[in-house]
């Protein structure tokens, strides 16, 4: 019988195709990317990539044509299907934002009573509009939503917007972020009942909770006069404690510690004023706790 493989689904080409990879591939997991043709298996893990449109990896999902699935939650929750986010990955983010030419003056959702609204997010949109008890028409487009009120179709627009650049060119204001959205990994809710595949999602996970993990945090050296172990012990904190290595000068030692990136400065200047010398600050590869 036939190994059992994680089948995930990839963004073919476009904003998440090559961080999708990069976290599977800092999982230690070796494939080809030269042809990404519609299938492609992994070397050293049970894995199966299926590079498609992003718009159709939900369903994919939820059709069960894959297990999971790396997506932006706007199409996610675009696309209706009731599914799992095993894991938010944090890249891609960007927001859905009301965006109106230079004459029309908003003053909150409101103004947008009766109005003509461009979107390739119709769903998430009337959500929002509805549980404000707002009525408008709205346009459904594909892409180039930002072109709509100057051709004259629309009377302004809900757009994902990153950094408002395309919005400017086109004359248009962003006036509104009405919802947030970033890359989740997502899969079935009735998933774990194939124990096989459940076994290999969470040995895939269990791998990109290390890397990720090691990521916040900062591998920390330094020398400090011997007497001052307990209060630079009281500073970093750490896994446990620091591990303390003597040196040949008897009155120094030379401490070693794990230091969360958020943590990072204030333990710096506090080991600084403590008396600590040539602080060496390394990164972390991977990162088990
Ligand atoms: P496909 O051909 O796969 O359908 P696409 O054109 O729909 O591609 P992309 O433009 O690659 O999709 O965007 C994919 C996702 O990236 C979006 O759904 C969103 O979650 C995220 N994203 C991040 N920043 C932006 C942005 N400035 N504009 C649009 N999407 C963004
Ligand atoms: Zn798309």
């Amino acid at each position: 019988m036939e190994e059992k493989r994680l089948r995930i689904a990839i963004q073919k080409s476009g904003r998440l195709s090559e961080k999708s990879l990069e976290i599977i591939r800092n999982c230690g997991i070796d494939f080809n990317t030269d042809s990404r043709v519609l299938k492609e298996k992994a070397s050293n893990f049970p894995l199966e990539f299926l590079f498609v449109r992003d718009d159709d990896i939900p369903t994919y999902v939820y059709d069960d044509v894959a297990d999971i699935g790396i997506v932006g939650r706007n199409e996610l929750d675009e696309s209706g299907c009731e599914l799992d986010v095993v894991r938010d990955l944090g890249f891609a983010s960007c927001r859905l934002s009301i965006a109106v030419p230079a004459d029309f003056s908003y003053e909150g959702l409101k103004s947008l009573e009766g109005k003509r609204i461009a979107t390739s997010y119709p769903r998430i949109l009337s959500g929002i509009l509805d549980r404000n008890g707002v009525k408008a028409d709205l346009v459904v487009v594909s892409g180039s939503v930002e072109i709509t009120p100057a051709v004259g179709i629309a009377d302004c627009i809900c757009d994902l917007v990153s950094t408002g650049t395309t919005l400017k060119m086109n004359g248009l204001k962003e006036v509104d972020q009405i919802y947030f959205t970033s890359a989740v990994m997502i899969c079935r809710r009735d998933f774990a009942e194939d124990a096989e595949k459940k076994a290999l999602l969470d040995r895939l996970l269990l791998r990109m909770d290390t890397v990720s993990n090691a990521k916040k945090k900062k591998y920390v050296l330094f020398n400090l006069p011997s007497d001052r172990i307990e209060q630079a012990a009281r500073i970093v904190g750490g896994m446990k404690s620091p591990t303390v290595t003597p040196l040949l000068d008897r009155d120094w030692v030379s401490v070693q510690s794990v230091v969360s990136e958020d943590r990072f400065w204030s333990v710096f200047e506090d080991l600084k004023a403590l008396g600590a010398e040539g602080i060496l600050v390394m990164p972390i590869e991977k990162m088990s706790e």
